[in-house]
C-alpha cells in the first residue's frame, strides 16, 4: 500500500513540476492580430510587398501593445491595432476594402468586451472611416448591439466619428479584382458553364477576399477583448453581411475563456458559430485554446469552408490555426517579443 502511495505521489509531483515548467517556458502573449487568410503563396508575393505587410502588421501590434503597457484596456488596444490596419490600403478593411457586385465598398465590423460580454457591431456601412470605432460606439454609446447601413452611419456622425466620401475606400488593386471577376462572369455566362455551388452562394471567386483584419488582447487586469473589421468578399451581393460583424461567429470574448477573431469564407463561419464554439469547447469541455481552435477550424473545413482564427486565452496562451495557404498574422508577448508570419509554418 505504502509503495503504491509513494508511486502516486512521485507521479503527481512530476506532473505538477512539468506543468510549472511549461508555464515558465511558454510565453505569455498579450496581443494577437490577423490580416486575413486565403491563397497567400510566397511565389505570388514580391519581397517588397511581403515587407510592406510585415511592417503594417508590426505597426498595428505596436499601437495596441503601447496602450497595454500604459495600463490601458484590452478594448483600447484592440481598437487601436485595428484602426492601423483599416487605414492601410493593404488590407480588406477600411481603406482598401473589396468591392461588392455593384461596385461599392460595404464595410462590417464588431468588437466585444470579455469583462462583461458587452458587444457592438456595424454592417453594410459605406462612409465611416474606421468601422471598428463605430462598432465600439454602438457598444458604449447606444443600447444596441448591432446597427446597419444608413442608420449606423447617422449614429457614427452623431457621436463624432470621422465620416468620409465612399470614394475614400477605393484602391486600384481591389477595383481591378472586381473587374477581373466581372469579365470572368460574362465569359462564364456565355459558356453557360458556371459552377452551380458557387452560383448558389452568390460568390463566384471565394479567393478574392484576403485581408479582413482582427485583433485580440489581454490587459493587465485580466480583461480579454476581440475585434474584427472587413470589406467582406469581392463581388459579394449588395447587402450581403458576413461573419465579421456577427458576435459569436467572427468575434467573441469572454474573460473566463478566450478572445477570438476570425477570417475566411463568412457564410461557413456563421453556420459554424466559430468564435463562440471555441469558447464553448474551452468552457464546457476543458479544451486548451489550441485544441479548441484547431477543432473548430477542422469543422469549418469539413463543411467546405476555408479561413482561420486567432485566439488568446485568459492565461496568455494563443493559437492561430487556418486551413488556407496562408494567413497574415502576428503576436506580441508581455515582454515585447514580436512574431509575424504569413505562410504555413
Ligand atoms: N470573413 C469575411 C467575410 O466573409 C471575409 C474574410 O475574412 O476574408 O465577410
Amino acid at each position: 500500500m505504502k509503495t503504491l502511495q509513494l508511486i502516486i505521489s512521485v507521479f503527481l509531483i512530476t506532473i505538477i513540476s512539468f506543468d510549472a515548467y511549461s508555464q515558465q517556458v511558454n510565453q505569455k502573449y498579450i496581443l494577437v492580430v490577423h490580416g486575413g487568410a486565403g491563397t497567400i503563396l510566397k511565389k505570388n508575393m514580391t519581397a517588397e510587398k511581403e515587407e510592406a505587410y510585415r511592417v503594417a502588421l508590426i505597426e498595428a501590434i505596436k499601437a495596441g501593445y503601447n496602450l497595454l503597457k500604459a495600463n490601458k484596456s484590452s478594448l483600447d488596444a484592440v481598437e487601436a491595432a485595428i484602426r492601423v490596419l483599416e487605414d492601410s490600403p493593404l488590407f480588406n478593411a477600411g481603406k482598401g476594402a473589396v468591392f461588392t457586385n455593384d461596385g461599392r465598398n460595404e464595410l462590417d465590423a464588431s468588437i466585444m468586451d470579455g469583462k462583461n460580454l458587452a458587444a457592438g457591431a456595424v454592417a453594410g456601412v459605406t462612409t465611416i472611416r474606421n468601422p471598428i470605432s463605430a462598432a465600439r460606439a454602438v457598444m458604449e454609446k447606444s443600447e444596441h448591439v448591432m446597427m446597419i447601413g444608413k442608420g449606423a452611419e447617422k449614429f457614427a456622425k452623431e457621436v463624432g466619428l470621422e465620416i468620409v466620401d465612399p470614394s475614400y475606400f477605393y484602391t486600384p488593386d481591389r477595383w481591378n479584382s472586381l473587374q477581373k471577376i466581372w469579365k470572368e462572369d460574362s465569359i462564364k455566362k456565355n459558356q453557360d458553364k458556371a459552377d452551380e455551388k458557387s452560383l448558389k452562394l452568390g460568390i463566384e471567386n471565394k479567393d478574392n477576399k484576403f485581408g479582413t483584419v482582427g485583433a485580440i488582447a489581454l490587459d493587465s487586469k485580466g480583461n480579454l477583448a476581440a475585434g474584427t473589421s472587413t470589406g467582406g468578399m469581392t463581388n459579394k451581393k449588395f447587402g450581403r453581411v458576413g461573419d465579421s460583424p456577427i458576435i459569436g461567429a467572427g468575434t467573441y470574448a469572454n474573460n473566463n475563456t478566450v478572445a477570438v477573431s476570425a477570417t475566411g469564407w463568412g457564410e461557413f463561419f456563421i453556420r459554424n458559430v466559430v468564435a463562440y464554439d471555441v469558447s464553448a469547447l474551452i468552457e464546457y469541455k476543458g479544451f486548451s485554446v489550441k485544441e479548441a481552435s484547431r477543432m473548430v477550424i477542422n469543422k469549418v473545413g469539413k463543411l467546405g469552408g476555408d479561413g482561420g482564427i486567432i485566439a488568446l486565452d485568459k492565461n496568455g496562451n494563443m493559437a492561430m490555426p487556418f486551413n488556407t495557404e496562408g494567413m497574415f498574422r502576428g503576436a506580441i508577448t508581455e515582454a515585447g517579443k514580436i512574431e509575424v508570419r504569413i505562410y504555413k509554418d
